[in-house]
Formats: C-alpha cells, structure tokens, sequence
C-alpha cells in the first residue's frame, strides 16, 4: 500500500468528476423522476431500463434476471483492458414509499434542487450511489480510457422490502459473480463529515406468535375460570429474557462469534454520541446503565431480543370489559456472526415446548444471517485510507453496523470481503420524508470510491 496514484493521473479523474458533475446530477434527477417504490409495485421496469441505459451508456455489458415474482435484477460487466482484480458493485433501484406525502416541502419524484442538494424519494437511498460510482467509473474511461479494476455489477429492484427473491439471483449467479471484494450499497459520512467504513450486519430472524385460549371473546366476568391467551402470551414472553437483557433460550448464544481485540479496539474508537441519542430520544439513561465503551460493544454486538408488536382484546377508547380468545406479538431477534437464524427458530420452538408453551404458534416471517468482513481486509484498510485522503477528516471504521441487510449473500455465500461505502450522510433523511443527496458529497463519494477502485487495483 505504499504506491499511490500518480499526483497528474489523479488530477485527472478527479478532475474529469469536477468538470463534469453537472452532466451526472442531472442524470440523478432523471432518475429520481422516476418512482420506483417496490411496497407499491410502482414503476420498477421503468427505473431498472434508466438504470440499464445508463450502464450500457457507459460500456457495460448488462442482462436481467427475472426471478419466479418480482422486478428484475441487473447483472453488468465492464472488463478492464489490463485484467487483475474484480470488484462486485451492490445497489438497488428501488426505493421506499413516499407516505406520508404531505409532509414533504416538494413533491417526492420531483427532484428538485435545493440548497445544494437532490430533493426525491430515493435520491440518497440509494440513486445517489449508483449515480455517484456510474460518475467514478466515467472519469476512468475518459481520463484513461480504462477502468483500474474489472467491474461487476449488481443492481435489484426488491431491497427495500428485504429482498424476497435475490437468493434466486445469487444461486444462478454464483459463479459469475466471483471477485475479490464487493462494495456495498449505502455508505457515506457521520454527524461531523468523518467518512464512515462499515463492515458489517446484524442478521435478523422475525417470528410472530398467536396465542388461542378459545374459540370466541367473552364476556369478562368469566375471567375466574376462562384462560386469558394475553397473560398466556406475557408469561412466554416474559421466558425468552430477563430483566438484564440476558436471552435465555437455551443455547441461543452457543455459537457467537466474540469480536477479535483489533475489532474491539476499533469500536473503542467509534465516535458514538450517547448523549445525541439520549436527546433525540428524551431518555435520561441507557438500559442497564450502559455507557462508554459497554455501550458500543453492547449496541454493535449484542444479540437482542425486541417485541416490536403486541396486542389482544379491547384496544380502543373507554372501556370494554372482554375477555380475549387471541393475543399475538411480534418479535425481531437481532444476530450476530455466526449465529444461525433458521437453526435458532428451531432453538426458539424447543424453548417453547419445554417451558408448556407448545401450544403457541410460531410464523417465521424473515431472517437472515449477519455478515461480517474482517478488519484486516486489504479492502477495508483501502477505504479508510481513501477516505481520509479524500475529505481530509479520519475515517472512521464501524466492525458492523446495528441494522441488518441482505450483505451475507456476499460476505458469506461469495466469500466477497464487503465494505459500504457512498454518498449518504446523516440529514438525507433515508425513508423519510424530504429525502435529499447533497451534491458536494455525491462529489467527493464518486471520487472516494474511484480512488477505492485505483488503490485496489494495485495493492488490493
Ligand atoms: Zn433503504
């Protein structure tokens, strides 16, 4: 890593990226005009044959994939005349939905500019980097007339509704999809402009639980002698953890993987603002008393256990005195590496047979393994770099971020080291509403990541 790009060759593609940014921000918003909102079904042929002309504009070689349902995948090719390494591009084309619209100061698909910025639905999440790494890859064929690294890239139209069909995708492309590393969707800058390297997901494995005492609701004056399924439904509840955050499912942690002391040093170094999220959240304390250095390896490394819905009988205004025949809850079980999700739901229905709990039943509504690429990666250590040299601020490296995605198809099935890297920072409000992409990062992202491509060409 001690070979750097050439201070002229630099200047330009660099160069190429100031001069012409104009041309991409404008193909952004074209993009943007275009919704494609995959919860609604909304004009995701239309976004992915932008996306395509794009691409092949550039000189991909592109194809879809049409899985059994749903919009299709892009799968495009751009060779480097000199060979070497390959580098696997994720993003999607898809975007959340607008809703609620009257809160928005333009309308979602109108793309305006303001203040420096991108205002659409989808103008961060996530066109802004397939815009901003198309404009990274346009600098290295008209600067140089070739790219530094092979390119493969995959674009999907489903990831905002959590990616139902893409394991069809990875199953037919496994072998074409072969590199060595992969750049993720999302990424970009933190509250003070450091760039942000993240490694890392959560898994996820998503159950509902029903609870039926009888056939119908009563009256409650039988509560005396008819089951309640809601105090049923609490006391299972109340087995799966205890008040010190503890899962008590047996086994459950059995085959955590515990972070390595580099990763532990790096999460040492997070600048994590406890007291912005105790602010934005009005709450005086963390669960547990958790602070410092207990909090970030509990808030990047813990498994949780979260009940995200409840409910049963009479939930409405004044009063109804019912006993209920039905409760349900719903419960999102974060994981870590190498936690199995579907071994751990078995784990879960045996927890509820051997605690009398077998009648309750269990859906499993989703789940994927976490995915984790180590700190070591050459990949990593090039992003980092190449951020710092690019916004002139310490990158900052996240071991893993606390949310979950579909990563581990190429962590863990490609065997692809995965960083996610981009143009997104903190106020892009990301599924909310007045979504924006500031356009002086868009900017500097595309060069970031053209300088990912350059270093790890040579030294990757
Ligand atoms: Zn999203």
């Amino acid at each position: 890593m001690t070979e750097t790009l050439g201070e002229t060759q630099q200047n330009d593609v660099f160069g190429y990226i100031d001069r012409y940014s104009d041309i991409f921000v404008d193909q952004l918003r074209k993009l943007c005009r275009q919704p494609s909102v995959s919860a609604q079904n909304l004009g995701l042929d239309e976004a992915a044959q932008l996306v395509q002309k794009l691409l092949s504009g550039t000189g991909f070689e592109n194809e879809l994939f049409h899985p059994t349902k749903g919009p299709a995948v892009i799968f495009a090719e751009l060779k480097s005349k000199t060979g070497g390494k390959t580098l696997v591009l994720y993003n999607h084309y898809d975007v959340q939905p607008a809703d609620p619209v009257e809160l928005w100061t333009n309308p979602p698909f109108s793309a305006v500019l303001e203040n420096g910025r991108v205002c659409a639905r989808g103008a961060s999440d996530n066109k802004g980097n397939i815009v901003s790494r198309l404009m990274a890859i346009n600098a290295f064929l008209k600067a140089r007339g070739d790219v530094p690294v092979n390119l493969k890239w995959v674009i999907e139209g489903e990831e905002e509704i959590g990616s139902p069909h893409f394991s069809e995708f990875i199953e037919k492309y496994k072998t074409r999809l072969s590199g060595d590393a992969a750049i993720w969707e999302f990424g970009g800058l933190d509250y003070d402009d450091r760039p942000l390297v993240t490694l890392g997901l959560k898994g996820m494995l998503y159950i509902e639980f029903k609870v039926q005492t009888a056939l119908k609701d009563s009256h409650s004056a039988r509560a005396a002698v008819v089951e309640n399924p809601a105090w049923r439904l609490v006391r299972m509840l109340d087995t799966i953890q205890d008040e010190y955050g503890r899962i008590l499912i047996e086994g459950w942690n059995d085959d955590v993987k515990p972070f390595t002391a580099e990763e532990l040093e790096s999460i040492r170094q997070i600048p994590l603002e406890e007291h912005s999220i105790r602010n934005e959240l009005g709450i005086k304390n963390f669960l547990y008393g958790l602070t410092g250095f207990e909090f970030k390896k509990a808030f990047y490394g813990n498994p949780t256990a979260n009940i995200a819905g409840i409910w049963s009988g009479y939930t409405g205004p004044g009063h109804k005195t019912v006993l209920p025949s039905v409760a349900q809850a719903k419960m999102d079980f974060r994981l870590v590496p190498n936690q199995d999700p579907v071994k751990l739901a078995g784990k879960l229905k045996q927890h509820l047979e051997r605690h009398d709990f077998g009648d309750i039943e269990l859906t499993l509504q989703a789940e994927n393994p976490a995915a984790r690429t180590p700190i070591n990666a050459s990949i990593a250590k090039i992003a980092a770099k190449a951020g710092k040299e690019v916004f002139h601020k310490e990158s900052v490296t996240l071991v893993t971020s606390a949310a979950s995605g579909p990563m581990h198809y190429f962590t863990n099935t490609l065997g692809l080291p995965t960083v996610a890297i981009g143009c997104n920072h903190p106020q892009s409000n990301t599924h909310a509403p007045n979504e924006n992409q500031r356009i002086d990062v868009f900017i500097q992202a595309s060069k970031w990541v053209a300088r990912v491509m350059d270093d790890f060409g040579k030294n990757g």
